[in-house]
């Protein structure tokens, strides 16, 4: 049976005719089906997969020149396009459209010999955090099928938790990769804001979506990353150059990681998961690293600013969905009668909740209370963020205040679900680049990591930094 460890591990045993790609997919699509009860895809691309499988193995007998992605087996978000292929963004009002174009990172992994298996299940419109929000059902954490899988990319961490495909894409707009990929023990790496295409992405709160990758290793992330990111036409706010060409030092620099005291001190902070970040923390200047701990009074500040201005994005961008344009369209006559039919039918609970936020702090009365002063935080942050980032090289963080948690243990309280955002709104809010990185097992059983978050466009040294922290907690383990 396959057992998948790397990219670079799986290639050389495709090179060597140890195993081939159809042997490797359809491993992969028993796996799916055995594990069809964690509902982390909304459909496998079974016949398709085995084609291109194929496809993929002559091409390597015939000595044809083979792609960075050879064989590797993607799921991706069902919020990413995928030309003649369902797209629904887990909503009903979107249930059954078949997308009319591909996305740039789905092009990109196609074009270097990526596999593309399934849509994977997520949160409503990716808002939410336990992907108790998806029109098609709740996803399970693999590691606890009592408790969530985070969200709102839980199909596609689940799916590489799981072994149910070797890379997942998902988006995060204010955590959405890295919180399921530390509920989930794997790697979630959300890049700088404009790092990726946003072209064929299902549009959320667009000044704050970015597609991120999950992965077992940093090395596989770092590679999917070269190949989905960079300039593109069809979106004007990529940044140009490649992330490989920033920076750098000599890798036996001292860098130095910075901690904001208060986000180890916050009350919403599990006490185990505290421990385990100052401890490690502590140690970490045995390895050539400095540490330097960094005021930060804003944390309480930052999920109410997310939340206003992602609402008020995305009451605008969802305005679309309104039966006449695409999607679902309600029988109702009369054009008001049908756009307002349609979108109450359709649409579910916490997507009707935050159009509604986004629209009332949108109106006219309120946006100056609201809106411009969710502007004005955004606008310290950057600026701090930059400040920060002139003393230290990185900031490591929890990346959540808990571990993943049970069913309807938050969902009761949107509120209280929306605190627990507290970690990760950060990066998005400023743009910046972060990773979840996974390290600890809790008491509980389940898994949980550290955030790290570099400068903006500095995905080079998140990645060389994350690796170091993985070595470090090996050998504090030996
Ligand atoms: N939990 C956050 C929200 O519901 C993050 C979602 C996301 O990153 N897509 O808005």
């Amino acid at each position: 049976m396959f057992s998948f460890s790397s990219i670079k591990d799986y290639q050389s045993l495709l090179l060597n005719g140890k195993t081939t790609c159809t042997e490797v997919v359809s491993s992969y699509l028993q796996n799916i089906q055995a594990n069809k009860h964690l509902n982390a895809f909304l459909e496998v691309y079974e016949d398709e997969a085995m084609q291109q499988a194929s496809l993929l193995d002559k091409k390597r007998e015939t000595g044809d020149k083979i792609g960075k992605l050879h064989g590797v087996v993607v799921g991706l978000k069902d919020v990413i396009a995928y030309k003649n292929h369902k797209l629904s963004a887990s909503s009903k009002i979107l249930e059954n459209f078949q997308s009319v174009y591909t996305a740039t990172v789905t092009e990109r992994l196609l074009h270097e010999d990526a596999i593309i298996i399934g849509r994977q299940n997520c949160d409503e419109f990716a808002m939410g955090s336990s992907n108790e929000n998806s029109a098609f059902g709740n996803v399970l954490n693999a590691a606890d099928n009592s408790r969530v899988p985070g969200g709102s990319s839980g199909g596609s961490a689940v799916s590489v938790q799981a072994n149910l495909c070797m890379i997942s894409l998902g988006s995060d707009t204010g955590g959405s990769v890295r919180q399921p990929a530390d509920f989930c023990g794997i790697v979630g790496l959300k890049p700088s804001y404009g790092r990726i295409s946003r072209y064929g992405l299902i549009a959320y709160a667009s000044s704050f979506d970015q597609i991120g990758i999950f992965s077992k290793t940093i090395d596989d992330a770092e590679l999917v990353l070269d190949v989905i990111s960079g300039p593109d036409d069809f979106d004007s706010t990529t940044i140009t150059g490649s992330f490989k060409n920033n920076h750098h030092e000599a890798s036996n620099k001292e860098y130095t990681i910075g901690y904001f005291p208060s986000t180890l001190e916050h009350k919403s902070l599990d006490v185990e998961i505290a421990v385990a970040q100052k401890n490690f923390i502590n140690q970490l200047s045995n390895y050539n690293l400095k540490i330097k701990p960094i005021d930060f009074d804003l944390l309480e500040y930052i999920v109410p600013a997310y939340y206003i201005l992602t609402t008020a994005e995305a009451s605008s961008n969802l305005s679309r969905y309104d039966g006449i344009k695409f999607g679902r369209s309600s029988p109702s006559t009369g054009l008001t009668e049908k756009i307002e039919s349609t979108r109450s039918k359709y649409f579910g609970k916490e997507v009707k909740r935050r159009i509604m936020m986004g629209t009332f702090v949108l109106s006219e009365g309120y946006y100056d209370a609201y809106v411009t002063q969710a502007q004005k935080i955004r606008n310290v942050l950057i600026q701090k963020t930059k400040s920060i980032f002139s003393e230290v090289d990185a900031i490591i963080s929890p990346v959540s205040p808990t571990t993943a948690f049970k069913f309807n243990q938050k969902n009761i309280d949107p509120v209280e679900m929306f605190l627990a955002d507290i970690f990760t709104v950060f990066a998005n809010l400023t743009g910046i680049p972060a990773i979840a990185i996974p390290l600890f097992k809790h008491s509980n059983g389940m898994p949980f990591g550290v955030q790290l978050m570099a400068s903006h466009s500095n995905e080079l040294i998140l990645l060389q930094l994350s690796k170091k922290l993985i070595e470090i907690k090996n050998s504090l383990n030996n």
